[in-house]
């Protein structure tokens, strides 16, 4: 089998090596950690429709049932029917894993696994074991990789955190030296045939008992007594991706975002002839993006997102704040323009000044709408300026399918319904119900998201009609 240090090719590798200890029952080396983990808490979405997890007709299993409808539409989906190389969703990832590797590999071992007693795998407790991997690895370094790692994963998670794991990272991915070994030579020299590879290895390997296979957890800030201490299993977790790697989402979380991939951006809103392939975005994106962004910073409607630029893999995003992503921007305004009628195909020098005018507009009458905020007066003629008709209508079109785009992702959502109607339903639900309790308001903060998102849209077009007036 080959390795893969991280990605769900190492979960589902760590989950057999898991999943076999624990058939080991007793005469695990690791029998006492084993015991220590929980059985049912880790209550993730990819096992909820399962009846052999919970059997058929329980309470559990309805529950899960109900949050899964919740669910379609949201992030959380998303990442639970995102297909691998394979094609395949995560369930079908798991379980054809366990069905084409693990279940033969534990069989062909089982003397290995255990001499004492008959060792039966299960589907079930294969995916037990995953869910266990899900929640409490962590990649511990360049050779090993992810891992189980006994009392680091006692830690619950706040952000910010307490302590956190602290190892080297960047040994050499090979033999695991921290040092300079063999690996970091591009001819490695034998002597008199002697394979200094494997000399080395053994070297290293004694080595690395003496002083290098060191974890530490590190306190990062002063603890008060008598708290609980937190981890954190990441910096940037969305609730969506809490919720589907470790079985929880907390009450209000800054990093949840929304994204969509230009292949749906596209499809939703461009019909018939209209429709650009991804390939005419791709190339006119190569040139528009190594151009200065700079400005968006200080919009209150779009933001700077450092992230790849490929396009094709990176995501377009609705942030926290209600802010969308300047790619998001592009393709949005491209589609604009294109609407209002200037053809960017092929065209890219045009288009990228009409895109720069576009944006400089938005941020005139932006900081014209904040002074109407906070002055709770409406504006005279924004007479400074010249605006080009054409330029409003280009910008009028950009508010509208933003608007647009947020609404229809609302009814999508929760079966349509509205924050109110959600909301009291949220009310209503029992503490019997925490799957669906957790779906609910899951769904109730990617719906204020869009509300604020459509909310300030709408403020924008509205000025950018008022000045539409003024123009002569
Ligand atoms: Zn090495």
């Amino acid at each position: 089998m080959s390795s893969t240090p991280h990605g769900l090719g190492a979960q589902l590798a760590l989950s057999l090596a898991l999943y076999a200890e624990i058939l080991k029952g007793k005469f695990s080396r690791w029998f006492g950690y084993l015991q220590s983990l929980p059985y049912t808490d880790v209550d993730i979405p990819v096992f909820w429709d399962l009846e052999m997890e919970i059997g058929p007709g329980s309470r559990r299993l309805e529950d899960g049932r109900e949050a899964l409808k919740w669910l379609r539409g949201t992030e959380v989906w998303k990442i639970l029917q995102k297909r691998s190389e394979n094609n395949r969703n995560l369930i079908e990832e798991l379980n054809d894993y366990y069905h084409e590797t693990a279940e033969m590999l534990i069989l062909r071992h089982r003397d290995k696994i255990s001499s004492q007693f008959p060792v039966t795998p299960t589907l079930h407790g294969f995916h037990r074991a995953y869910a266990l991997v899900s929640s409490r690895a962590f990649i511990v370094d360049a050779y090993h990789g992810l891992c189980m790692v006994p009392i680091a994963d006692a830690f619950n998670h706040e952000s910010p955190n307490h302590v956190h794991l602290e190892s080297d990272y960047y040994v050499c991915p090979e033999c695991g030296s921290l040092h300079e070994c063999v690996h970091d030579w591009d001819n490695p020299p034998t002597v008199l045939g002697i394979d200094l590879i494997n000399t080395a290895h053994k070297a290293v390997a004694i080595a690395d008992d003496e002083l290098e296979s060191d974890l530490f957890m590190v306190s990062v800030t002063a603890v008060p007594s008598g708290v609980e201490v937190f981890n954190t299993y990441g910096e940037t977790l969305t609730n969506a991706q809490l919720l589907t790697q470790y079985g929880f989402i907390l009450e209000a979380n800054d990093n949840d975002t929304l994204t969509w991939d230009i292949y749906q951006l596209l499809h939703d809103h461009a019909s018939g002839g209209e429709q650009r392939s991804v390939v005419d975005i791709g190339a006119l994106w190569k040139q528009l993006c190594p151009s200065d962004w700079s400005i968006v910073s200080r919009s209150g409607l779009v933001y700077f997102a450092n992230a790849d630029m490929n396009v094709i893999t990176s995501p377009l995003t609705l942030n926290g704040d209600g802010k969308i992503s300047h790619q998001m921007w592009l393709i949005v305004s491209l589609h604009a323009l294109h609407r209002v009628g200037k053809s960017f195909r092929n065209e890219t020098v045009p288009t990228l000044s009409c895109l720069r005018n576009l944006l400089s507009t938005q941020m005139i009458l932006e900081v014209h709408l904040e002074r109407d905020e906070t002055e709770g007066q409406v504006a005279g003629p924004i007479d400074s300026y010249d605006f080009d008709t054409k330029l409003l209508k280009e910008l009028e079109e950009l508010c509208q399918l933003m608007i647009h785009l947020c609404a229809d992702r609302k009814a999508k959502t929760a079966f349509s319904g509205t924050i109110p109607e959600v909301g009291e339903y949220f009310d209503t639900l029992s503490h019997e119900k925490p799957r669906t309790r957790m779906a609910v308001s899951l769904v109730l903060n990617e719906l204020s998201l869009l509300d604020s998102c459509q909310i300030m849209w709408t403020g924008l077009l509205g000025m950018v009609r008022r000045v539409g007036e003024w123009v002569p």
